[in-house]
């Protein structure tokens, strides 16, 4: 188990965000502090996906940067964003601020 942060709340529907997509294993919702026109946060939704940073990554989550990737590339396909930038900001030495791991999306395009 590791410290409850912002983004549990999200996911748990307990606090509010603009969710823009949803599966089983994924969840993306709105920077609440956008760097650029578009900017998403990708979170993984399964708890034993829900590790602190990139930092923690193990055999056991190695795959979960590939499943933010992919449902942020799907993501794009999907809603016309051809250029994007995807960002991990990796301890407080990186920038990071929320220790829940997520995907930064930041586009020049709107959604
Ligand atoms: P990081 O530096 O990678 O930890 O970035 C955390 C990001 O989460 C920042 O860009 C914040 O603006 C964003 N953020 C923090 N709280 C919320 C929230 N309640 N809803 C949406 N985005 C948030």
């Amino acid at each position: 188990m590791i410290e409850r942060t912002i983004f549990h709340d999200i996911r748990d529907k307990k606090a509010a965000a603009d969710i823009v997509y949803e599966d089983e294993e994924v969840m993306a919702f709105k920077d609440i502090n956008p760097a650029a026109p578009t900017h998403l946060l990708f979170i993984p939704k399964k708890e034993n996906d829900v590790i602190p940073s990139i930092a923690d990554l193990t055999d056991e989550t190695a795959h979960v940067p590939g499943l933010l990737i992919r449902t942020a590339q799907q993501f794009a396909k999907n809603r016309g964003i051809d250029g994007y930038r995807l960002t991990f900001h990796v301890g407080r030495g990186g920038g990071q601020m929320v220790f829940y791991i997520h995907l930064h999306f930041l586009s020049q395009q709107s959604l």
